[in-house]
């Protein structure tokens, strides 16, 4: 049931007497991996997004010095991937309910005396719904660590191994998602189906971009027929055994961070912090 993460690093192989036991569960850090079910062009399966989240999460706990305490949840293979809705296959959960399943799943951590919580996100389409439920857990409970985290932002090789208009528009089933499919799961990657399509119709002229700082909204049948946003034709399995390993070693470093990280609590100039907000429950 682990598949690519370690079994000694999968949550649900514990069993309750041990998360009882388990010392300092404040400081355990909990992952859960969240990516997608939705269309990835004609040459990639619908998994890709949680394949990336998942193997990218297993091969960094494996690396991972073993007294740094990490237990991955279950990947949550939906997520909001309404951009996509127009390709069959692709399901997606709304916003209201990938809110409302991530606020119940950090309740129960929360509740078992958990204080960490890593969303280790690989889908584009919905880091803005776990920025608002990181946030809204926190404030509810001030001793809750939540990390709205993209697998992709941590410093990695993409810059080295793809072209300027693959990392500028190649944002879909492109060069580095197509290269790390053939290198995580090669037997489900049609590579004679491949074919490079760029998002069409942009704004020229104009400070309006499809990302960047002043977007517009989009569904990907917009900006594509295919549902390919790139060049998947270049990519290879040698290019993304790189970028496998170049991201797991990033978030190596930042589950690392996050096991050493405290909640910031300023304190005015030469005084203690008074019980404004109350107690830290
Ligand atoms: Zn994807």
């Amino acid at each position: 049931m682990h598949g690519p993460i370690p079994p000694e690093r999968y949550f649900p192989y514990l069993t309750w007497t041990d998360i009882e036991a388990m010392a300092h569960r404040d400081e355990v850090v909990i992952v859960q991996p969240m990516g997608a079910i939705e269309q990835h062009g004609p040459h990639l399966p619908l998994v890709v997004d949680s394949a990336i989240c998942t193997t990218v999460l297993g091969q960094a706990l494996a690396q991972l010095d073993p007294a740094v305490p990490v237990y991955s949840l279950p990947p949550l293979y939906y997520g909001k991937s309404n951009e996509h809705w127009h390709f069959p296959g692709t399901i997606t959960l709304s916003a209201e309910t990938l809110l409302r399943v991530i606020h119940d799943v950090a309740e129960s951590l929360y509740r078992a005396g958990f204080r960490k919580l890593v969303l280790l996100n690989a889908h584009g389409g919905q880091p803005q719904v776990l920025e608002i439920a990181a946030r809204d857990l926190h404030q509810v409970h001030g001793d809750f660590m939540v990390f709205p985290l993209f697998v992709w932002a941590v410093p990695n090789c993409a810059g080295d191994l793809l072209t300027p208009k693959e990392l500028e528009l190649g944002i879909h089933a492109g060069d580095a998602e197509t290269s790390l499919m053939l290198s995580m799961l090669p037997d489900q990657v049609r590579q004679d189906k491949a074919q490079a399509e760029f998002p069409q119709d942009l704004p020229t002229d104009s400070w309006l971009t499809m990302e960047g700082a002043l977007p517009f909204a989009w569904t990907t049948r917009d900006l594509s027929t295919s549902g390919v946003l790139g060049d998947p034709t270049v990519a290879t399995a040698a290019k993304g055994e790189q970028l496998l390993q170049s991201l797991a070693q990033g978030w190596v470093r930042a589950l690392e961070d996050i096991y050493r990280f405290r909640q910031p609590q300023a304190t005015p100039a030469g005084g203690q912090r008074d019980g404004l907000e109350g107690e830290r429950v």
